[in-house]
């Protein structure tokens, strides 16, 4: 049986569809790339913006004919959580509707299917980050994403996360570390930490650990070479967590930091818990202790009530911080939000404007921010190779290329770095590579 996942979204959603698909393996599907070889055709769904949502409901219209041709549908990911049965009513040629912590149930909602049954299941005290009694069927050898904990307890105005993705449940430490020890033996040389909030991480847990305790646990697990974590709450990025990231040798200078917004008022609106003056501060101890570090962030703009002098509060923040890069996007209705109760007043052209502009503020610091890597000379993982040229990316997450033989694959080399663009850095192997 072939099985086609088309995943959107963030790197949670990417890992969900590993998952999705460890499970469909062990049932006998294997993947392949397209919908119309496929007898089950599953979309992995992202909620988080208006814009997100309305993608996978026209792109279930076009799946619509495969109906005919007898193949089941699904829907998993936040758009399955937060529509349930909605959705299948709404889609009658749709099979079922799967939850993020309802991965694990996959077997038994496709027997049920087999039966003729339209199946939703949207528990969110089910649990799916349990990898390692759930099979994961990873599409990177070298680098592996370890969820270490799931959902959010922040309620940010704007955000459905805590509706899709339920309350933050952290997983147990010794899991986390078995699983990539796993990893290790089976040649992976880069985890990445994944969480809504891996401030948050521990938690609920009785071990009283929290997210440094993890990472220097995580630490001592020999072969892994590279450790990252996403995603980041500034009010929670501790000093404690500073220290440990400078401490330890093996985590990537690389913080994605979602400040929102760089107006107190609109981030007071947000509910998100720090100031713009807090963020700054946080920011300049980062850099106080890691000066090399690349940061990034997310930034909505738009939101209800945000003025122009709030935008340019924005801009001035995102020129002070100087973020490798940034997602922005325009604020967007989400229905159950705190937000969804106020007007959503400034204009779509009003909100087009500001991302655009905002966007090419961004685009001439990435550019700039780029050419500092110029001539440097730095340590790469080099994880893909085609017509002789290897791809590779820094710790501080920026991608390489260089010319070079697929020997390299899988091996940390030092790269001199020459040509720079925005989002790319070209050049040549350096002496004193070293080879794993
Ligand atoms: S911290 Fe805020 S924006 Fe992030 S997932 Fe939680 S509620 Fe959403």
């Amino acid at each position: 049986m072939k099985v086609f996942v088309r995943t959107y979204g963030c790197q949670m959603n990417v890992h969900d569809s590993e998952k999705l698909l460890g499970v469909l393996t062990t049932m006998g599907y294997y993947p392949v790339s397209s919908e119309e070889e496929a007898q089950l055709v599953i979309l992995n769904t992202c909620a988080v913006r208006e814009k997100a949502e309305h993608k996978v409901y026209s792109e279930l219209g076009r799946l619509k004919k495969l109906k005919k041709m007898g193949v089941v549908i699904g829907v998993c990911g936040c758009v399955a959580q937060k529509e349930g049965k909605n959705l299948l009513d709404k889609m009658p040629f749709v099979d079922f509707v799967v939850g993020p912590r309802n991965i694990y149930s996959l077997p038994q909602v496709l027997e049920e299917v087999k039966l003729g049954r339209r199946v939703v299941k949207t528990h969110l005290n089910g649990s799916c980050i349990t990898s390692l009694k759930m099979p994961v069927r990873r599409q990177d050898p070298y680098r592996a994403y370890v969820t270490v904990m799931e959902g959010c307890d922040n309620f940010c105005a704007y955000c459905v996360v805590p509706f899709t993705r339920g309350r933050e449940v952290s997983r147990p430490s010794i899991e986390i570390v078995e699983e990539v020890k796993r990893l290790a033996d089976q040649g992976y040389l880069e985890v990445t930490l994944l969480g809504q909030n891996v401030n948050s991480y521990g938690k609920n847990l009785d071990e009283g650990i929290d997210f440094s305790g993890l990472l220097e646990k995580v630490h001592e697990v020999e072969g892994i070479r590279w450790i990252r974590f996403i995603t980041s709450h500034p009010r929670d990025f501790s000093e404690k967590l500073i220290r440990t990231v400078t401490a330890l040798p093996k985590i990537c200078e690389y913080i994605h930091l979602p400040a929102q917004s760089g107006s107190t008022t609109v981030l007071e609106r947000m509910g998100r818990g720090y100031t713009r003056e807090e963020y700054l501060e946080k920011v300049a101890m980062i850099r106080e202790y890691i000066p090399e570090v690349a940061l990034t962030s997310d930034f909505i703009v738009g939101f209800p009530g945000e003025r122009e002098k709030d935008f340019q509060l924005t801009l001035d923040l995102v020129e002070r911080v100087r973020y490798e890069g940034v997602f922005a996007f325009c604020y967007s209705v989400r229905k159950g939000t705190r937000a969804a109760q106020w007007e959503d007043d400034v204009p779509t052209s009003e909100k087009g404007r500001r991302l655009t502009h905002l966007l090419q503020l961004q685009d001439r610091i990435t550019e700039e921010v780029s050419r500092t890597y110029q001539g440097k000379v730095l340590d790469v993982l080099f994880y893909d190779w085609k017509d002789g040229m290897l791809e590779g990316r820094t710790r501080t997450n920026k991608i390489v290329s260089v010319p070079g033989e697929r020997k390299h694959l899988g091996t940390v080399k030092k790269v001199r770095i020459g040509e720079t663009r925005m989002y790319q850095l070209l050049g040549t192997l350096a002496e004193g590579g070293e080879s794993l």
